[in-house]
This record gives structure tokens, sequence and C-alpha cells, in this order.
């Protein structure tokens, strides 16, 4: 239903969307995560043509909605998008919210307006508030009005950019169990959420966003409990990260070393601690040089808030082996050396590349 294809997005020099491409079918819901100022809600507003791409295709019903002859307003209302903070107008009342575009925009009669506002306004429980105006309403109970008057103009499809998180956490579960419904109405949808155990059961696909990508994609069975990825599994285990790309042997060592130590100081984690950091990133690298020169290696320091667990991760997309695997212990001094700073040592060889993982000791 929706196609995207290379999609990139900048703001002058910052370039927010890389390359997406991806494939939203009728029927599925789609639930974005990933961690803020990764172009979630730039993604969304592309799609609702709120931002213009700056490159690759759109297309709904092999429609091309980038072509400049396409007609927004009907796109808009083909897809249509709920906001995080409602926008509701606060001039109206609930019902009116709800009939003003169908009548300007669709061409429906008031009174047919009236009946349909009606009906919607009960499916999310709101029956009783059409004469009421939004301020006289709680922050649910608005974003559930919000969802009405989007469904008031018949959309395909449905996009919420972080539809709970205005809202006191005590009416969370209101929304949610309306877009549950939805769902299993049948309603097309992508939600961009916080939420995760929603994420979870809600959802069809799971879109994992990160570095302007959609960095990861799979059932929330795959994304949740068997992530691919170093960065997907971190933020799904809620571990802050620290991350340095080295695209050749000659990489600036110090600038990630000053990286890694701002990190650590940033988590108060002790320079002690961030020294056995340091020496054995060193070592490893040391031990994977020869393999730079073709090969890109992704550095990732991992901290987790819940076990002050301390992690050191290696992860290329290609075969990179496990250079801490050596037959006699004794004679490799820098695994002697490695071993003395950390508790664990992982390595694990994907489908999508290897990744060699170290527990930091502490001190
Ligand atoms: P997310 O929804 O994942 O938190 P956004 O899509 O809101 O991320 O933003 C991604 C990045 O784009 C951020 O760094 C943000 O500051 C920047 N950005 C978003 N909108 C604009 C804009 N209109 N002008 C300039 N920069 C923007
Ligand atoms: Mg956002």
């Amino acid at each position: 239903m929706i196609k995207v294809d290379h999609l990139s997005k900048s703001y002058g020099t910052l370039k927010v969307l890389r390359d997406i491409t991806t494939e939203i079918k009728k029927g599925e819901v789609v639930a974005i995560i990933g961690p803020s100022g990764t172009g979630k809600s730039t993604f969304l507003r592309c799609l609702n043509l709120l931002d213009t791409p700056t490159g690759g295709l759109i297309s709904i019903d092999g429609q091309n909605i980038l072509d400049p002859k396409t007609d927004v307003p009907k796109i808009r209302q083909k897809m249509n998008m709920v906001f995080q903070s409602f926008n509701l107008f606060s001039h109206l009342t609930v019902l009116e919210n709800l009939t003003l575009a169908p009548v300007k925009l669709r061409g429906v009669s008031l009174e047919q307006a009236k009946t349909r506002g009606m009906e919607l306004l009960r499916l999310v429980g709101l029956g009783e508030k059409a004469e009421q105006f939004p301020h006289e309403l709680s922050g649910g109970q608005k974003q559930r009005v919000a969802i009405a008057r989007c469904l008031a103009m018949e959309p395909e499809v449905i996009l919420f950019d972080e539809p709970t998180s205005a809202l006191d956490p005590t009416m969370v579960s209101e929304v949610l169990s309306v877009i549950r419904r939805l769902a299993k109405d049948g309603m097309t949808m992508a939600i961009v959420t916080h939420e995760m155990d929603f994420a979870r059961d809600v959802a069809s696909r799971i879109f994992y966003m990160d570095q302007g990508l959609i960095y990861e994609e799979g059932t929330p069975d795959q994304i949740f409990n068997n992530p691919q990825k170093e960065l997907t599994r971190s933020f799904i285990n809620r571990v802050k990260t620290c991350r340095y790309s080295i695209a050749s042997a000659d990489f600036d060592l110090y600038a990630m070393n000053g990286q890694i130590q701002v990190f650590c100081e940033k988590h108060a984690i002790s320079a002690k601690t961030c020294g056995n950091l340091l020496l054995v990133s060193e070592e490893v690298l040391q031990l994977y040089k020869p393999l730079l020169s073709s090969r890109k290696l992704e550095v990732i320091v991992g901290y987790s808030e819940k076990t002050g667990q301390i992690e050191l991760v290696f992860e290329s997309d290609g075969h990179i082996g496990n250079v801490l695997e050596a037959e006699d212990l004794d004679d490799n001094l820098p695994l002697v050396l490695i071993r003395g700073y950390t508790d664990g040592i992982e390595f694990q060889h994907g489908e999508s590349g290897d990744r060699l993982r170290l527990l930091v000791r502490k001190s």
C-alpha cells in the first residue's frame, strides 16, 4: 500500500533521514521505535507530506505522491495523522471538531457528518462529550477526540506520532486501548511510540530507527527477543551507548578515546574503570588491525543503568572472527591482559555479521 524508496531528508547540512526503503502493506500495524532525534517524526511527516523529502520516492497504491501534481489534501485524507499534542480546535465543540473537515474537504452534508461524528465519538467512548469544548476534557479524552476526528476523514492509513507521550501516565492506557481496537478492526497504522509493551503486542512489525535509517526491522519477537544488531539490543535493554565507527587502520584513536571518556564522565563511571575500558579497547583493536583496511568496525560502549554493567562491543557487518580465541594463553600477552580487565567474553557469528562482546571489569 505504501512504498518508500531510498527516501532521504536533510535540513541544511543535517542529514536526518539517510536512506529509507520499505513497504507497509494493507492491514499492517507498524510500530516505530528508537532513540529521540533519529528522524521518526520526520519520517511520518514526509509520508504525510508535511515535510518535503530531499530525495527518494513515496508511493501510495502505486501513485507517486511526490509528483508536483499530487492533490496534497487528498493524500492527507487517505493517510491521516494523529499528533502528540492533539491539535484540536479550541473554539469548536468536540462534535464540531469532527464535522469540520469532512464537510469542508470531503463534501459530506452536515447531517451526515454529525451522524458519523457521533458514531465515532461513541467508538472512542466519548459520546457524552459531543457538546463540550476541548478545554473541558482531560488529556486522554482530548487525544481520543483527535483519533475520532482523524477517523472522520475515513483514512486508509493512520500515522500516530507518539500519541501518548504528552499524557499523564494515568491516561495512557485509555488511548492505547482505542488504538488496539483500531488494530483489531484491521486499520493500517504506523505508530511512533515509546511504549514498548504496547509496541510489542499491537504491532505486526517493528521498525527500529537509528542513524537516520530503519536500522533493523522484524516481527516483535525478532526485535524484542532476538535483535541482530547491537544498537537495537542496547535500546531494547535500555543500555546507554557511545559508538565510534572505524573505517580504516589509520583511524583516529585519540578522538575515539576522547568520546569514550566523555561518555564515562556523563554516566559517572570511575576514571579507573574508564582506564580499563580504554586499555581493553586498544588491545582488541590492535589485534583486529590487519582487518581494518578491508572491514568496517563499530566500537560500541554500553552502560546499563539497571545493572551497572559496562560492555565493550566490536561489531562488523562482515566476518571478522574472534581474535580472542587463542590456543596457548600463556604466550599471548595481549590476551592475558584483556582477560585481566574483563569479566566475560562472548563472540557471536551471525547472519548479519560478527560481534565480539566484552564485559569490562569495574574498579
Ligand atoms: P525523532 O522524532 O526521532 O525524535 P525528529 O524527526 O523529530 O526525530 O528529528 C530528527 C532530527 O531532525 C533532530 O536532530 C531535529 O533537531 C532535526 N529537525 C527536525 N525538524 C527540523 C526542522 N524543521 N528544521 C531543522 N531541523 C529539524
Ligand atoms: Mg519525534
